[in-house]
């Protein structure tokens, strides 16, 4: 397909207007017309984008992209070696942060919900863009038990923070860096919260709200939605997809 076709698709298929964001959503940086290989990653760093020239792709697409609100405007550096091997193997790269943990069908938060087992799983109304989710674990689940299943289904550990005694029945959660959505977790009554990260206060408030908290791995709860993206993508057009994970530890 071209490169207009895939960015019209996509930016239609992922609502890209409808969010408010901290980077640009949709085509970043532009390569060549026409795109039959992709390759999907969470984030475009340069181990990503050399896998990539490696696998001949024409188009990269990730989750965390360029271009962040606050960060230096100049293309110096680590960004310039980034952005130049892109460049020089005439190598789209396509971002999508927000609309990709929202999306209902293959978003991070669909995907991490329905990988966890959660029933009744969909978006606290009115709450951060849609961006944190609620349901319910089919039978109430030691927190112990919870955590196993949060290593199992991610591959990772996660940090958990012991708010209260109660078996975990109601889950709150937000992919990605969303600790401090807890506090909504909290009033909407929730007896766990699950995201990528961790802060500090994050200990605190856990204890005082009286709810669990797990930092389950940034890196590790947004793999979900680009890899379904990707996937998505092969079943709908001629395109050969790679999902190439590029190990994280936060
Ligand atoms: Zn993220």
């Amino acid at each position: 397909m071209t490169r207009l076709e895939l960015t019209r698709y996509l930016n239609e298929f992922l609502q890209v207007s409808n969010y408010k964001d901290y980077a640009p959503n949709g085509l970043q940086v532009e390569g060549k017309a026409q795109i039959n290989i992709i390759v999907t990653g969470v984030t475009a760093c340069q181990a990503l984008i050399d896998r990539a020239i490696e696998l001949n792709a024409d188009a990269i697409l990730v989750h965390h992209g360029f271009f962040w609100k606050g960060e230096s405007e100049v293309i110096t550096g680590m960004k310039y070696r980034r952005i130049e091997a892109l460049i020089k193997n005439d190598i789209n790269l396509y971002g999508y942060h927000l609309p990709l943990d929202g999306h209902p069908m293959l978003g991070n938060n669909a995907e991490l919900g329905r990988a966890l087992g959660i029933v009744d799983a969909e978006p606290i109304e009115g709450v951060a863009q849609g961006l944190v989710w609620q349901g319910r674990l089919d039978k109430p689940m030691s927190a112990n038990d919870f955590s196993a299943l949060l290593d199992g289904v991610l591959q990772r550990e996660p940090l958990h923070f012991w708010g209260k005694d109660k078996a975990i029945h109601q889950v709150a959660w937000c992919s990605g860096g969303a600790q401090d959505y807890i506090d909504i977790a909290a009033e909407q009554g929730m007896d766990a919260f699950i995201s990528g990260e961790v802060s500090e206060r994050t200990y605190h408030s856990a204890q005082e709200l009286g709810i669990h908290y797990f930092a389950a791995g940034h890196h590790a709860t947004e793999r979900f939605g680009i890899k379904a993206l990707g996937e998505h993508l092969a079943s709908e057009f001629e395109l050969t997809h790679h999902f190439v994970d590029i190990a994280n530890p936060v």
